[in-house]
This record gives structure tokens, C-alpha cells and sequence, in this order.
């Protein structure tokens, strides 16, 4: 098609339109802007760079808000021009803010949030812009499905470029198992597909946050959607360490008998300590009365929530709006009570002393540990913790933030070293390893020669060119 140079449309900032100039972009004659520069003035930047990390203060020097996969190739383009640097943000939900970049470029796709539905398949194609609330909302219509996080504002993309994993995934696997094809933008602003780069679906399975280029397409397969949803809790409270230890190692045996249908997390939130079981098949099931009989003894309050329909249970789980206050990071991928069990006195230690600290472990395994393919790495680990610690007062930011980086060093040391790349922290040691395994990365970096040579789209953790 042909092109022409032009200015941007003459709503946009005479800063925008100036920087764009500078930038010499060009846009597809007779077609709505494809791309649009903001500079820090704009009325718009603040919007278009917003974090659900309120406490993230980096500075981009613009952002292209892209309205297609067109704008996101000439925002690319452009930015190789002047050598980079390029993030991505879809959902803005990184922990570390690893969507955004100080002084350089940002590809913004949240516009690109068009969802069509192959009705007789079931295979979705989603813009990289979508967020789980509207893909949720979008396929229950039809009675379709996506196992996917629970955050209502979490992007698609973000989420299925690392893994994704919830309430579902034990029983259908992560949602990147159910990924079948990407577009992207790379780094060299080349437009390549899946379909006849499988290499590409592979890194994109859990290795694709902001590596190799900007993902502007996905499609998926869905599922049925499950009809009931059934839920309980169950609470402990005042606990010392001795004894929030020994509940988590109840938890721990009373998780192995689950039915796939079934999640589980143990959450302890200073002396308390909250227990929730889901299930999307039957409520009678041998395993999850199994566990019920396990947990009702030892802890002090027991709640049903009885059976609703998923599009009522799922707004349960859609947590806070952001922007928030908090440093959450992975606390690693363990195969058992065993793993962590070393650290768990200095880790309760951090929980009970500082307030706003939560520690978390999920249920896995299932139909993840039967996947195959793809960079996510820790198939054989059954269980993901989370550390987390919130705050409203920025004067606590500093002591919260300490607290999370002892609880990792207890972690370290007692030999927690894989972590999940959707929760990353900056001072992971190793995080290579840590995220991807060596063998993944090596072969990830192999893609990352293929794909951006000039190491033009990067991040703080972003895999690095081979040496
Ligand atoms: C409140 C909350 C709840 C969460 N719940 C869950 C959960 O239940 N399950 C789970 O697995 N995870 C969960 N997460 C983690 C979540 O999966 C990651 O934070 C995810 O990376 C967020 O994606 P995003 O697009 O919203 O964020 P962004 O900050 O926009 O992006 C995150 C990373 O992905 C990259 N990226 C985003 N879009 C693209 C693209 N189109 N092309 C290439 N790279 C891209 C970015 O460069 C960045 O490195 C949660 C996070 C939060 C804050």
C-alpha cells in the first residue's frame, strides 16, 4: 500500500506532534493514525503509561500508543533509527514495571483488543491488547472458556507470554498450552507468524515477555466453560510460626489427593492464615472431601460457598484496582513441603513482625505437569509461592520492601532458586536459571539472535544476546 510522511492528526499535543516530526513517522495514506507518539506533556502519557505498580517511577521518553500491527511495525521502526531502547506494555501489571523503560521507546498495544471466536473450533484470536476480564466476558457469551489468572485487569499477553496459571489450569494446563499461533513485530521490524516458525510458538510458551519483539495477534484454544463452580475457606487464627508451619504441612499432604478440578491456596496474612479449595467438577469428589477432613480439625473456621455459576465466582477473584502500593515477587516453584520447609521459621519470622506482608503457596500439577513443549520450565513442580507485601503509606515502603528482600535471601539459602517469570523481582539471583532453566534460555537466546540482533526491545530482565 502506499505510503506518504505526515504530520500526526492535529488533535494530538503540539509536543506529539513535534516529537513525531523529529521521528519522521509515517502513517498509511487514507487510514486512522496507525500509531501515535506521546511525549511526557501530553494529556494522554499519564494514561498510556500507568502501572498497576502505583510505586514504579520510570520515565519513558515517549510512547507509541499503537492502533494496529501496522503502528507497531513503524513505532519499531523508528526506534531502530535511533537504536532503541523498545519495551512493551499490554496490561501494565508487571511486578517490576518491566513494561515501561526510563529515556526510551514504549510500544503501547492496549488498543489492540479485537476478539473474533472460530464458533465450530473454539480457537480464539485476540488482540495483544485484550485484558482477562474482557476475554472472560467475550467467550462466556458463547459458552467458551480460557484457563487464565484472575485479575480482571491483567493483559492476555503479558500473562500468556510467561505461562498463566489459575484457579483452572490443574485441571486444563497453563494458558500458553493453549496457545496455537502468535504474530510479532521483532526487534529488526520484521513481522513473523508461528505458523511457519514454530520456534517462535516455543519461546512464546513462557519465554516471550518483552524478549524478541512486540506480539500484536494470539490465538488460542478455549474449553467448554465449565458450568458450577464450588468454593470453600477455611481459617486459622493467631498463629506463631511453630504453628503456621505445621498447617502448611497438613496442606501440603492434603493437596497431593486434589482431583484436577480443584485449587488450592494457603495464604498466611500476618497471624492468619486463610485456606481456599476450589473445584469445577463434582463437589462429592473423593479427593476434596479428603482434604476437607484433613483442614476442618486444625484450623479454627470452616465456610462453603456453595456451588454458583463461573460468571458469578469469577468476580470473587478479580482483586483490587490498581494503582496499588506493593512488592510482590515469586517465592519459588517447589516439588514439596520439603523444599521450603528450611526456610519457613525466618520467613514466618518476616510475616508475623512486618505488617502487610502476605505469603502464599498455590496448587499446580495436574494437567501442567502432563504439558509439553514450550520454555516454561518448572512442569515438575506442583506448587508456586508468592510473596507479597502491601502498603498505603509511602513512608512504609522502605521497611516492606527490606522485609520481601530478607524473605527472599531465607529462600535462596535454604536452596529456593526457580522462580516464575511472571513474578519477577530484579534481584533474583540468576534469574536466567531461575525463570527459564539453562538449556531453555540458551535456546532462547539463540532466538533472540534470530529476532532482535540489536537487542533494539529489552528490559531489566529481557534474555541477553549469546556472547
Ligand atoms: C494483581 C495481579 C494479579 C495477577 N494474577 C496472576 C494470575 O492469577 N496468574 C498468573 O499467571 N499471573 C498473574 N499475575 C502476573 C501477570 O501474569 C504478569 O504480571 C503479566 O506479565 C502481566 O501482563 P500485563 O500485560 O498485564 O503487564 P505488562 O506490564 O504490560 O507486561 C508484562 C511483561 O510482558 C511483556 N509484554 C506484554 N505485552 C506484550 C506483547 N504484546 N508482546 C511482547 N511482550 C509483551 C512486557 O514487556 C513485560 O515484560 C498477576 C499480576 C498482578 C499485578
Amino acid at each position: 500500500m502506499h505510503t506518504r510522511r505526515t504530520f500526526l492528526q492535529t488533535s494530538l499535543a503540539a509536543t506529539s506532534a513535534l516529537l513525531a516530526d523529529s521521528l519522521g513517522v509515517e502513517m498509511i495514506a487514507g487510514a486512522a493514525a496507525a500509531v501515535e507518539f506521546l511525549a511526557p506533556g501530553d494529556a494522554d502519557f499519564a494514561a498510556a503509561r500507568a502501572l498497576y505498580n502505583g510505586g514504579i517511577e520510570t520515565q519513558p521518553k515517549w510512547i507509541a500508543r499503537c492502533t494496529s500491527e501496522a503502528g507497531v511495525q513503524q513505532a519499531v521502526r523508528r526506534a531502530m533509527e535511533k537504536a532503541g531502547p523498545v519495551a512493551v506494555k499490554g496490561g501494565g501489571h508487571s511486578f517490576e514495571g518491566l513494561s515501561l523503560n526510563d529515556d526510551g521507546l514504549v510500544v503501547n498495544v492496549a488498543a489492540l483488543n479485537e476478539l473474533r471466536l472460530d464458533a465450530k473450533t473454539g480457537v480464539l484470536t485476540a488482540g495483544a491488547g485484550c485484558r482477562l476480564a474482557e476475554v472472560n466476558g467475550f467467550l462466556m457469551a458463547r459458552g467458551r472458556f480460557l484457563p487464565a489468572g484472575s485479575c480482571e485487569t491483567v493483559g492476555l499477553a503479558g500473562l500468556t507470554l510467561g505461562g498463566g496459571y489459575g484457579l483452572f489450569a490443574r485441571k486444563w494446563g497453563l494458558t500458553c498450552d493453549h496457545l496455537r499461533a502468535v504474530r510479532m513485530v521483532a526487534g529488526t521490524g520484521e513481522i513473523h507468524d508461528s505458523r511457519t516458525e514454530p520456534d517462535l510458538l516455543w519461546a512464546c510458551r513462557g519465554g516471550g515477555n518483552g524478549n524478541f519483539g512486540v506480539v500484536t495477534q494470539l490465538t488460542l484454544q478455549t474449553r467448554i466453560a465449565p458450568k458450577g463452580f464450588s468454593s470453600w475457606k477455611y481459617r486459622a487464627f493467631n498463629l506463631n510460626a511453630r504453628e503456621a508451619t505445621a498447617l502448611l504441612a497438613v496442606w501440603f499432604e492434603a493437596t497431593a489427593a486434589l482431583p484436577r478440578e480443584a485449587f488450592s491456596a494457603w495464604v498466611m496474612n500476618g497471624r492468619q492464615v486463610t485456606i481456599l479449595l476450589t473445584t469445577i467438577g463434582a463437589r462429592e469428589q473423593q479427593g476434596l472431601a479428603a482434604f476437607r477432613a484433613k483442614l476442618t480439625p486444625v484450623t479454627d473456621k470452616a465456610s462453603d460457598a456453595g456451588t454458583v455459576p463461573l460468571a458469578k465466582a469469577l468476580p470473587r477473584y478479580y482483586g483490587e484496582p490498581g494503582p496499588q502500593l506493593f512488592k510482590n515477587c515469586s517465592a519459588g516453584f517447589y516439588k514439596g513441603f520439603a523444599d521450603l520447609e528450611a526456610a519457613l521459621p525466618a520467613v514466618f519470622a518476616e510475616v508475623l513482625h512486618e505488617p502487610g506482608m502476605i505469603f502464599q503457596v498455590n496448587t499446580l500439577g495436574g494437567a501442567i505437569a502432563d504439558g509439553r513443549g514450550g520454555a516454561y520450565a518448572h512442569r515438575d513442580c506442583g506448587y508456586l509461592g508468592e510473596q507479597q507485601a502491601f502498603w498505603e503509606d509511602p513512608a512504609h515502603a522502605k521497611s516492606r520492601i527490606a522485609a520481601a528482600g530478607r524473605i527472599r535471601e531465607h529462600l535462596a539459602q535454604a536452596g529456593v532458586r526457580r522462580h516464575y517469570v511472571n513474578y519477577p523481582d530484579l534481584a533474583f539471583h540468576d534469574w536466567p536459571t531461575a525463570y527459564y532453566g539453562e538449556e531453555n534460555y540458551r535456546r532462547l537466546q539463540g532466538l533472540k539472535r534470530l529476532y532482535d540482533p540489536q537487542n533494539l526491545i529489552r528490559h531489566a530482565q529481557s534474555v541477553r544476546l549469546p556472547s
